[in-house]
């Protein structure tokens, strides 16, 4: 776990960080600009069911549709880089995403919460265990494709994390991540309101700069930085908008969605969450 004090986990510089968002504590490298959340969180403690249902999501299950859609376009954007092979997902929750991509690739995944390993284990059938991705033993060029969606935000060491990822990959093979962009124009507009600045569950915020830097520092070509829409449903959204922030105005999102009963599927692209893929080089 992070400890405020520690150099900078993407260019170990020691010098002490500047404030960025003070009344949340996020903080900013003065060197390389990585911006972070300086305290830490208890993973295990974190990534419990009520995570899923209710605190940072309304009902994760209940989204399955709408998150499968999204999953889908990634999907094609991977297969057209390495169309087979083996793929690991780091970050797989309910292992909705392997359910797709176990047609195309021979796949794993690791997630930290168990309730969610459970679910991708027992009701999906999927090769899935709850690890963190450092603590298992290298596998070195073992992987064709490697996925984090929306999973390096979350992680203690997500600089070590792609290092490690790097390793395990084949030349030639595949690393895709989305993340948000701190340094996107409604990150910069909403500032501290900006709807993905939450520690202690986000603790990383890159930028197209320091994520380059960090796939780079991590001996992978970049090959696409780009952001990417997202389809939500109105119910989730309008949940996340009023209720997670402010429980008190459930009775605007019960008005809004007739009692809960109106849903429907929100294409939504505010160019502040990037979809990067990044290649091993056939010779290093
Ligand atoms: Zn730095």
């Amino acid at each position: 776990m992070y400890a405020v004090g520690e150099p900078c986990e993407l260019c170990g510089c020691a010098e002490p960080p500047r404030t960025r968002f003070p009344s949340v504590g996020i903080v900013e490298c003065g060197s390389c600009g990585l911006v972070y959340y300086p305290g830490g969180v208890d993973a295990r403690a974190t990534y419990t069911l009520d995570y899923f249902h209710g605190r940072e999501y309304q009902d994760y299950p209940a989204e399955k549709p709408w998150i499968q859609r999204n999953f889908r376009a990634r999907i094609r954007d991977l297969r057209a880089l390495r169309p087979g092979g083996r793929l690991l997902e780091i970050g797989c929750a309910y292992g909705f995403f392997l359910e797709l991509a176990r047609r195309h690739w021979q796949v794993s995944g690791l997630d930290i919460s168990r309730e969610c390993v459970e679910h991708a284990r027992g009701v999906l059938g999927l090769d899935v265990e709850s690890a963190d991705f450092l603590d298992l033993p290298d596998e070195p060029e073992s992987r064709d494709v490697i996925c984090l969606w929306d999973t390096i935000e979350h992680l203690a060491r997500p600089v070590r994390v792609l290092e490690k990822a790097a390793r395990w990959l084949r030349p030639g093979g595949v690393l895709a991540l989305t993340t948000g962009d701190v340094e996107s124009a409604v990150a910069r507009w909403r500032g501290e309101r900006w709807r993905l600045i939450h520690p202690p569950t986000h603790l990383f915020y890159f930028s197209r700069r320091t994520l380059g830097q960090a796939l780079t520092g991590a001996g992978l070509r970049v090959d696409r930085v780009r952001y990417v829409g997202y389809t939500r449903s109105l119910k989730a959204m309008l949940y996340g908008m009023l209720v997670l922030r402010s429980p008190e105005r459930e009775w605007a999102y019960r008005g809004l969605t007739l009692g809960g009963r109106l849903d429907l599927p929100v294409p939504l692209n505010l160019f502040d969450i990037m979809m990067a893929t990044a290649v091993k080089p056939l010779h290093s």
